[in-house]
């Protein structure tokens, strides 16, 4: 891995799911699903292992946004089921994706930023 400047903000390439190196070339081909480099500096993503990173912490804070919000409204406006169904079935799927996706551009800018890498031996 090549030296990792420090001018691209984690936040904001997370936002923008942009490389970790430059913050311009998309790093994504659709929702979720990694290019092979950046576009526009030529970074090699094969490097990139999050492993089940953005997924736990996306369960955790779904599931503390999604309960609290289904709790609120239950008790705060007290709909009939069927509203349930409808909020918490559709928005808890976008929300999840949308969090996915940027925990996932965050784990990788981190992972690029510190060097994170699988431990290895010193005469490896
Ligand atoms: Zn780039």
């Amino acid at each position: 891995m090549d030296t990792a400047p420090k001018s691209v903000s984690p936040v904001y390439a997370a936002i923008t799911a942009r490389c970790p190196r430059c913050g311009k070339g998309p790093l994504f081909k659709n929702v979720l699903e990694l290019r092979d480099a950046c576009n526009h500096c030529g970074l090699n993503y094969r490097f990139i292992d999050t492993g089940d990173g953005p997924a736990v912490f996306g369960i955790f804070i779904l599931g503390f946004l999604v309960c609290g919000a289904a709790l609120y409204v239950e008790f705060t406006f007290e709909p009939p089921t069927w509203v349930h169904f409808l909020l918490w079935g559709i928005g808890t799927p976008l929300i999840a994706l949308a969090l996915l996706r940027f925990l996932k551009a965050l784990l990788i800018t981190l992972q690029y930023r510190n060097r994170a890498e699988e431990g290895r031996l010193a005469d490896e």
